[in-house]
């Protein structure tokens, strides 16, 4: 503010003052404003409890899968990455959710209706934890609490393995011990991904301790390949193989499906 050329009277001087003073005032009081409001709008919000991711609204076509409904759980996601590829350095949880959207295609195309624990690159976990509960556990106890609540027939986790060798190759599919119906879909699952794939080395079903396999229904963990192998790695970054991947998936639940019918 540029007083005029001539020097104030003492009134003029206080009344400038004053003026000054308010206009000071006013500017500390919007400054004061401005903190309040970055502070408010730099506080985190609070996270809701993670809920099923929400499919595209789909009539499936009737199929062998006609009425069952499929949980497919790509493995990791957001702050877990799982694995990392050797040559390209890609994270597992992106080639997991893509194999994952595959299999929801090859599913719904049999008849099936697929229940995702994830769309896309984010992790289950709540913003509160009870006291000595592990971020990765929370994540997982969502993943089967969206599986109990989608009344799930089937769970199907969808994983990339690695080895410090990068000579080890091949899908490999896991079920718990002791689940009859996990063991005879594992089992179909392993053929199908072989017949499918072609894979260098055919490997077998195993059990195996994971905790998405908890569950009382037929539930598999599938290792699509070795992202430590470096033919294999190049095999799984491609949309081709991805959907290969997904379309062997599918065949595998349709043939568990027509050998549980017959038992
Ligand atoms: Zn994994």
């Amino acid at each position: 503010m540029k007083a005029s050329g001539k020097p104030l009277m003492p009134r003029q001087k206080a009344e400038h003052t004053v003026t000054l003073a308010a206009a000071l005032l006013v500017l500390l009081g919007g400054l004061l404003a401005i903190a309040a409001w970055r502070r408010t709008a730099a506080a985190p919000m609070p996270r809701p409890a993670p809920m099923p991711a929400p499919a595209p609204a789909f009539t499936p076509a009737p199929g062998p899968l006609s009425g069952l409904t499929i949980l497919i759980d790509p493995g990791h996601g957001g702050y877990d990455g799982g694995a990392r590829c050797r040559d390209s350095g890609t994270w597992e949880k992106h080639i997991n959710l893509s194999v994952a959207l595959q299999t929801e295609q090859a599913l719904r195309q049999q008849g099936a209706q697929v229940v995702m624990t994830r769309r896309t690159d984010a992790d289950l976990c709540e913003a509160e934890r009870p006291a000595g509960l592990t971020k990765k556990r929370q994540d997982m106890q969502n993943r089967i609490r969206i599986a109990r609540e989608a009344q799930a027939d089937l769970v199907l986790s969808i994983h990339m393995n690695e080895y410090r060798a990068r000579t080890e190759s091949g899908p490999q599919v896991f079920y718990r011990a002791g689940c009859d119906s996990g063991r005879l879909l594992a089992g179909c699952m392993q053929q199908a991904l072989i017949g499918h794939l072609q894979p260098q080395r055919q490997r077998a079903a195993m059990a195996g301790d994971y905790f998405i396999l908890q569950l009382d229904i037929p539930s598999v963990l599938i290792e699509c390949g070795f992202l430590s192998n470096p033919r294999e790695e190049a095999l799984l970054l491609t949309e081709e193989y991805q959907q290969r991947l997904g379309t062997a998936i599918a065949a595998g639940v349709v043939d568990y499906c027509r050998l549980a019918a017959a038992q």
